[in-house]
C-alpha cells in the first residue's frame, strides 16, 4: 500500500510520528502497510487491555450496533448499566458517570470535588495535586498535571491546583489549607516514567484526608483495569478512596472512561454533568465484555506471572548492562537505563527486521513496557530477548 502523503499532511501536526500506517492488528501483533509485523509492548499507552482487536469486544460492538447505537444519555441503556453494576460490585464505590477520555473522567472529578466543597466545606476547592503527574489534556487536567513547561503553556492555567511532591506527607501538609477539599494522585504515576506511591504514603494520604474532611481521589486511567496485577491499583494499597477515575484500558481499545465515587460523594445534581456520549450502549458493551474477561477466573493469576516473567526478565537485562534495575506493578514497568539512550532504543527496535516491536521511553533514561494483559510467555520472551539484542546494536 502507497503511504498517503496528502492525507499525513492534512492532519494537524501535533506530533512526530514514523511513516508508517498500521493497517491490522491481532493480540501482540500489529502490521503496517508494507506487510511488516511488529510486537507490541505499548497497546496504545497501556489501552488495548485484550491486545489488538480481541474477538470478544469485536463481538460485543457488533451485536450492540446492529441493535442500537445512540438511544440518548437521557435515556437508560441496557450495557451501560450492566457496566456501572459490574463495576460498583467489584469496587468501593457507588455510582458511575461514562465518559469518552480519560481527561473527561478527571474533569468530572474534579467538577464533583468542588460540587462536594460547596455542599460540605463551606466552598474549598482546592485540590493538591503532584510533581510529574499526569491527569490529561483539558485546560483544568492540564492544570491538575505537574509535567514541566505545562503551568505556562496555555495560560493562564485553572487555578486551586498546588503541587506536592510524591511520597513525601510533609509536602501535601504544607499545602493543606482551609479551602483544600481533595488530594488526588496516580497510584502509580505512568508518564512520569512509573513512579509507585509507598504504601506508607497512601496510608498518611487517606489519615491525612479524613482528619480534615477532605476527598482523596486516584486517577486510575492508566493504573485501573487490571493494569497492575489487581483490578484497580488502590486495592494494593488496602485503602478506599472517595473518587476514581478509569480510561484507557476500560475500553479495551475504544474510546470509553468512568467516573466513579461513593454514595458520599456523589453530589452531583441534576444538570451539573453530562455529556452526548456518556455511556454510549456500543462503547460500554465494549467495556462490559473486557469486564468479564479480566474477571473471569484465573484470568487475573495469569496476569501476575506475566508481570513477574517480565519483572525477572527486566532485572536480568539490567544485571547484564550494568543498568539500574527496574520497578513497577503488574504490567506497568519500566527498565531503569544507565544512560539516556531510550529514545534510540526506541527507534532502533520499530526499525528491526523482518520484525519491529514496538517500545516506549517516557523520559530518555527509561524502557516502559505495556503489554496486553493477555501478553503469552513466549511474546515476553520474545521483547526480551529482542531488547537486549537491540541495546547490543545501539550501543555496540
Ligand atoms: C492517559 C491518562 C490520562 C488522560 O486520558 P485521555 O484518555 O488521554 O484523556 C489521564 N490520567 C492518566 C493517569 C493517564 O495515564
Amino acid at each position: 500500500m502507497e503511504f498517503n502523503r496528502s492525507g499525513a499532511n492534512a492532519l494537524m501536526d501535533i506530533t512526530s510520528r514514523p511513516e508508517l500506517v498500521f493497517v491490522r492488528g491481532q493480540g501482540s501483533w500489529l502490521e503496517d502497510h508494507n506487510g511488516k509485523r511488529y510486537l507490541d509492548m505499548i497497546q496504545g499507552w497501556a489501552v488495548n487491555a485484550l491486545g489488538h482487536s480481541p474477538q470478544v469486544v469485536v463481538d460485543a460492538i457488533c451485536a450492540q450496533s446492529k441493535l442500537v447505537l445512540n438511544p440518548s444519555p437521557g435515556f437508560y441503556n441496557a450495557p451501560a448499566m450492566r457496566l456501572a453494576e459490574l463495576i460498583t460490585e467489584s469496587s468501593c464505590f457507588d455510582t458511575v458517570f461514562f465518559a469518552n477520555s480519560g481527561a473527561e473522567a478527571n474533569e468530572g472529578a474534579i467538577k464533583l470535588a468542588r460540587k462536594w466543597g460547596r455542599v460540605h466545606r463551606q466552598g474549598a476547592y482546592k485540590i493538591i495535586t503532584f510533581e510529574h503527574s499526569f491527569h490529561g489534556r483539558t485546560l483544568a487536567t492540564m492544570s491538575a498535571s505537574g509535567k514541566a513547561g505545562w503551568d505556562t503553556m496555555f495560560a493562564p492555567q485553572v487555578d486551586g491546583f498546588p503541587k506536592a511532591i510524591l511520597n513525601d506527607i510533609e509536602s501535601v501538609r504544607a499545602l493543606v489549607d482551609d479551602q483544600t477539599v481533595a488530594i488526588m494522585l496516580e497510584p502509580v504515576q505512568g508518564e512520569a516514567g512509573v513512579m509507585p506511591a509507598t504504601q506508607e504514603f497512601m496510608n498518611q494520604l487517606r489519615e491525612l484526608t479524613h482528619e480534615r474532611n477532605m476527598l482523596l481521589i486516584v486517577d486510575e486511567v492508566q493504573t485501573g483495569m487490571g493494569r497492575t496485577g489487581t483490578l484497580f491499583a488502590y486495592e494494593h494499597f488496602g485503602i478506599k478512596p472517595d473518587i476514581m477515575t478509569l480510561g484507557k484500558g476500560i475500553g479495551g481499545g475504544i474510546p470509553l472512561a468512568a467516573l466513579c465515587a461513593t454514595e458520599a460523594a456523589s453530589c452531583f445534581a441534576h444538570g451539573e454533568q453530562g455529556g452526548t456520549y456518556n455511556g454510549n450502549p456500543v462503547m460500554t458493551a465494549a467495556g462490559v465484555a473486557v469486564f468479564e474477561t479480566l474477571t473471569a477466573p484465573g484470568f487475573m493469576e495469569t496476569v501476575n506471572e506475566r508481570a513477574e516473567q517480565l519483572s525477572t526478565g527486566l532485572l536480568a537485562l539490567s544485571k547484564k548492562w550494568g543498568m539500574n534495575g527496574e520497578r513497577g506493578l503488574g504490567l506497568l514497568r519500566a527498565l531503569k537505563l544507565d544512560q539516556h539512550d531510550g529514545p534510540a532504543i526506541v527507534e532502533a527496535a520499530r526499525n528491526r527486521n523482518p520484525n519491529g516491536l514496538l517500545l516506549n521511553s517516557p523520559r530518555p533514561e527509561l524502557l516502559r513496557f505495556m503489554p496486553a494483559l493477555n501478553v503469552a510467555a513466549d511474546e515476553i520472551d520474545l521483547a526480551l530477548s529482542e531488547v537486549d539484542a537491540i541495546i547490543t546494536q545501539v550501543r555496540g
